[in-house]
C-alpha cells in the first residue's frame, strides 16, 4: 500500500520526503503542487527532479473521493455525494455569497451522537474519515469550482464543519486537515474562517483550543438540560454548566471572541418566548452579559423519520426579538440549496436508504465528474450512474 500525500499536513509531508532521503523542502514544494495547483499526478511537476517523481511514484499516490453526483442548486448552491466504500457516502457543500464562498464538509459517515432533529444522526455510525478523506472534499471542490467557474484565484474562502459527523469525534484525523486548511503553503484560510461545529464534545473543545484553535460553533439547540438530554443525546454525558464552562476556556484562546450558538427551532418543542427567556439567563449566568457568544437560528429541515416539524417564521422571529433586545447578536440563518436537499441536516438523503446506495455504488462505471462543459443545469442532477 503506497501513501496517500492527502493524508499528511506540511509537518507530516516533511517526514514522509525525509523517509525517503529527501529534504524538507522538497515537501513545501509537494504539498504547494498538491493543494494549490491541484495535481494529482507526480508527472505534471515540473520542478521536482525526475528522480523524486519516479520515488514518489512507487511509494505514494494521491487520491481524492470518488463523487457519486453533483446537483447543483437554482441559487447556485452545489452539492457532492463522495463515495466512502462499504455502502457509505458523505456530503459536501459550496454556498456562493457576495463576498465569500463557504465549503461545509463532513468528518464522519454517519454520527454516534444521534440527536433527534438530525437525519445524519438518525442513519447511526458508519466510520470515522481519514485526514485525507476529509481534505479530499476541498481538494475537490477548490479545483472543481476555479475550472467551473474560470477562476484563477482561490474561490473557496471560508469552511465549516457542519457536514455528517461530529468533528470532535474524530479528532485525530479533524486536526490534521484543518492544519492543510490553514497552511500557507496549503489553503491559507485564516482560523477565523474555518469553523469547526460541535454538539458539546467537552474534553475536545478543551483539545483543540491546544492544538489547532479555529473558530467555534455550538450546537445548542435548548435552554435547560432536560431539554437539551431529549434533543442531544450528549448532553447526558457533558451537561450545559460543563459546556459553557468549556466554551469559556476556549474563548481564551480562540481566534474570535465569541462563541456561535447554533440553535434550531423545532415546532413547539424549543421555540417559545420562554424558552427564549430562559436562554437570556443562561448566557448571562456567571458572565454578567451576553457578548461571549453569538446565537444563529436554524430553521428545521424536517424529514419524516423525525417526527418534527419547522417553526413557523413568526415564531422565529419572535424568539430572535427576545435574543436581540437582551443584547444578544442573533441571526436567523438563510437555508440554500433547498431544491436539491443540500441545507442543513438534510445531508443524508441516499445514504439513507442503504438498498439504494448499495446498488448506486454497485452500478457506479465511469469517471466520477463530467467535463465543466457538460455540466448540468441549475437544479437539475449530475449523475454518474444510471
Ligand atoms: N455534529 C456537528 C456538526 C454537524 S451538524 C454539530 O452537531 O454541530 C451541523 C449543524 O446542522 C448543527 O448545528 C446541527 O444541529 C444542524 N442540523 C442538524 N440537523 C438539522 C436539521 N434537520 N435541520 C436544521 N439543522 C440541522
Ligand atoms: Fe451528529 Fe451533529 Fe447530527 Fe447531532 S446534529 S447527530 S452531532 S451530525
Amino acid at each position: 500500500m503506497t501513501a496517500n500525500l492527502l493524508d499528511y499536513d506540511l509537518e507530516g509531508l516533511a517526514a514522509f520526503c525525509e523517509g525517503l532521503g529527501e529534504k524538507r523542502f522538497r515537501a513545501t514544494q509537494l504539498f504547494r503542487w498538491i493543494h494549490q495547483k491541484g495535481a494529482a499526478q507526480f508527472d505534471d511537476m515540473s520542478d521536482l527532479a525526475k528522480s523524486l517523481r519516479e520515488k514518489l511514484k512507487t511509494t505514494a499516490h494521491i487520491k481524492a473521493l470518488p463523487v457519486l453526483s453533483q446537483h447543483i442548486s437554482s441559487d447556485g448552491t452545489i452539492k457532492w455525494l463522495f463515495d466512502v466504500e462499504g455502502g457509505n457516502a458523505v456530503e459536501a457543500v459550496f454556498i456562493p455569497e457576495d463576498d465569500r464562498g463557504t465549503l461545509c464538509i463532513s468528518s464522519q459517515a454517519g454520527c454516534a451522537v444521534a440527536c433527534r432533529f438530525c437525519s445524519t444522526g438518525h442513519q447511526g455510525f458508519s466510520r470515522n474519515l481519514t485526514a485525507g478523506e476529509i481534505v479530499s472534499q476541498l481538494w475537490f471542490a477548490e479545483h472543481f469550482l476555479r475550472k467551473y467557474l474560470k477562476r484563477a484565484d482561490r474561490v473557496i474562502s471560508n469552511v465549516v464543519m457542519m457536514g455528517m459527523g461530529e468533528p470532535l469525534q474524530n479528532f485525530s484525523a479533524l486536526v490534521p486537515a484543518l492544519r492543510v486548511m490553514l497552511d500557507d503553503h496549503g489553503y491559507g484560510l485564516s482560523r477565523r474562517r474555518v469553523t469547526v461545529s460541535t454538539s458539546g464534545v467537552v474534553p475536545m473543545i478543551d483539545r483543540l483550543g491546544k492544538e489547532c484553535p479555529v473558530a467555534l460553533a455550538v450546537s445548542l439547540h435548548a435552554p435547560n438540560d432536560a431539554l437539551r438530554d431529549d434533543l442531544v443525546p450528549l448532553n447526558r454525558k457533558y451537561p450545559i454548566g460543563e459546556l459553557f464552562a468549556a466554551c469559556k476556556r476556549y474563548l481564551t484562546v480562540a481566534p474570535r471572541d465569541f462563541i456561535t450558538f447554533e440553535y434550531c427551532m423545532l415546532n413547539g418543542v424549543n421555540d417559545s418566548p420562554e424558552h427564549a427567556a430562559e436562554l437570556v439567563k443562561l448566557v448571562r449566568s456567571g458572565a454578567g452579559d451576553g457578548n461571549w457568544c453569538k446565537f444563529n437560528l436554524i430553521p428545521f429541515n424536517p424529514f419524516p423519520a423525525s417526527g418534527l416539524t419547522r417553526s413557523p417564521q413568526a415564531v422565529v422571529v419572535a424568539f430572535s426579538k427576545v435574543l436581540s433586545a437582551a443584547g444578544i447578536v442573533t441571526t436567523i440563518r438563510k437555508t440554500r440549496g433547498d431544491d436539491i436537499d443540500a441545507a442543513c441536516g438534510q445531508l443524508a438523503g441516499d445514504v439513507k436508504d442503504r438498498t439504494n446506495i448499495h446498488a448506486r455504488l454497485s452500478k457506479r462505471r465511469t469517471i466520477p465528474i463530467r467535463p465543466e462543459n457538460e455540466l448540468a443545469p441549475a437544479g437539475r442532477e449530475d449523475t454518474i450512474d444510471d
